[in-house]
């Protein structure tokens, strides 16, 4: 078996003995294989096995890698993970099923338009800032109800939130909190959690981790 489908096996199964163990209620979260930089014979093997869903962080990468093959597997789930630029949504709109990066109001009022144009409608994920670093893409949360409604009003496909915890943390007090934004907010779906940190993600009822270098090894 190839070592990417095998880690992912092992990475189903480890996530299911969690969810035993803290709570059968919890919802099992769809794993986004983040594929990004990797090539395609390296994805392939999770394709042919029937994984449904990957995660690339640029449009230009996505297209070259994805176009063809989302053509002969229809089923394909392609997730936008990284930062969206208005002069890019055109061609995400028409390649990708879900945004998770959407973060401010010009972007907002680009996927509107272009989700209108292309009649095809991606499901979008708001990405909170929850300690409103400087550096790092996201919707402060004193922003956030009022950015969803902005959203609502374009008639956006919003499903939930999305966050990128800082890097110093292991995500739990933080994944606590986006978790309890959510519900707030009244989402089923939540994208927390990457390879360092998704079973605590899964702790707090993520519904999606994206997973990349657990599955496909390091980065270049
Ligand atoms: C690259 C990336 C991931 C996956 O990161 P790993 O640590 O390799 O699992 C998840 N989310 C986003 C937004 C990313 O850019």
């Amino acid at each position: 078996m190839h070592n990417s489908l095998n880690n992912l096996i092992e990475i189903q199964k480890e996530i299911q003995l969690k969810i035993n163990e803290l709570n059968n209620s919890i919802k099992i979260p769809q794993i986004i294989a983040v594929t990004k930089t990797h090539p395609m014979s390296n994805i392939l093997p999770l394709i042919k096995h029937g994984h449904l869903d990957f995660g690339e962080n640029k449009v230009q990468e996505a297209i070259v890698k994805w176009q063809d093959i989302k053509k002969t597997f229809p089923n394909l789930n392609l997730h936008m993970i990284g930062k969206l630029q208005s002069n890019k949504v055109k061609h995400a709109i028409s390649l990708f099923d879900y945004i998770h990066s959407l973060d401010n109001e010009k972007l907002a009022n680009k996927i509107a338009l272009e989700q209108a144009k292309q009649d095809k409608k991606p499901k979008i994920f708001i990405q909170v800032n929850l300690e409103n670093e400087d550096q790092k893409a996201g919707i402060n949360r004193s922003e956030l109800h009022d950015f969803y409604k902005f959203c609502k009003n374009l008639k956006l496909n919003i499903i939930g939130t999305m966050c990128i915890p800082p890097n110093t943390s292991e995500g739990n007090d933080y994944f606590l909190e986006m978790n309890k934004i959510n519900q707030e907010l009244n989402f089923k779906d939540l994208s927390m959690g990457m390879s360092g940190d998704y079973l605590n993600a899964i702790k707090n009822n993520t519904t999606y981790v994206r997973i990349g270098s657990k599955i496909f090894g390091n980065r270049a």
